[in-house]
């Protein structure tokens, strides 16, 4: 064992995934929220398909392992009410899993011996800011740089350990960002998540920069 810790314990979270055939070419990345829900979309394949990811907060995962397939008259009965292109992309759902999101902290230590953890194994997030396989992937980049230094034991973690905590606490706040519930404070939220990123999209991609921006390769 590289580092103990806690049991993974359950978010109150599930994700429902699901692709379909896009209905038109300029298929653009969105997110559609309300109260203890959401739904990212987002084209694959050159905008031939697109990629569905609904997630809504349920009191309990009670099923044995934490990927089971779903039904998808029951995904769109959870997110019927949601207007706008969501109601057509959900009608198009003819197979869905569902996965519970379980929350596991960020590994104390990362090396033992000539063992080292990268990736979900020392950093499973949430996916609220889409994150995990890139900071397996920078994990990765750093680690090698570290095996060619001869400095994994004393550089590895010391170089990672911050930024997967940050990333991974801005990845939590993010969902309760869009599941506010009604009332003015949700309300008030939703709107400048709206406004802002209709009046002033560079803006609400910048506070985003040190996350996107990021180039691990960079010295
Ligand atoms: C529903 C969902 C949606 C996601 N969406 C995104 C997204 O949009 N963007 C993003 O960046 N990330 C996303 N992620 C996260 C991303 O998939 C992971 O962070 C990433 O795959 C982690 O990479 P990894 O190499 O650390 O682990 P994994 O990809 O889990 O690889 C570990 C591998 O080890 C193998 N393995 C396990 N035990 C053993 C063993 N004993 N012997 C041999 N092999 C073993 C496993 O089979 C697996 O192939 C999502 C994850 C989930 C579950």
């Amino acid at each position: 064992v590289v580092s103990g810790g806690p049991q993974a314990t359950f978010t109150g979270q599930v994700a429902w995934r699901a692709t379909v055939p896009a209905q038109s070419p300029l298929a653009e990345t969105r997110v559609s929220m309300g109260p203890g829900r959401h739904v990212v979309s987002y084209p694959l394949r050159d905008g031939s398909m697109m990629n569905l990811v609904a997630v809504e907060e349920r009191a309990a995962w009670a099923e044995e392992g934490w990927q089971q397939s779903g039904d998808p008259e029951q995904l769109r009965a959870v997110f019927g009410d949601f207007g706008g292109p969501v109601g057509p992309l959900l009608d198009r759902v003819t197979q869905v899993g569902v996965w519970g999101l379980f929350r596991h902290p960020v590994a104390e230590r990362w090396v033992r011996g000539n063992v080292a953890l990268l990736g979900d194994a020392a950093h499973p997030t949430l996916p609220f800011l889409a994150q995990g396989a890139n900071l397996a992937l920078e994990d990765a980049w750093v680690l090698a740089q570290c095996l060619c230094n001869g400095t994994v034991q004393s550089e590895y973690q010391r170089l990672r350990r911050g930024r997967a905590v940050r990333v991974i606490d801005a990845a939590g706040r993010n969902a309760r960002k869009y599941h506010l519930r009604e009332g003015p404070v949700r309300s008030a939220a939703h709107f400048a998540l709206g406004l802002g990123s209709r009046l002033a999209p560079g803006q609400m991609i910048r506070q985003f920069e040190w996350i996107y921006g990021h180039d691990v390769t960079q010295p």
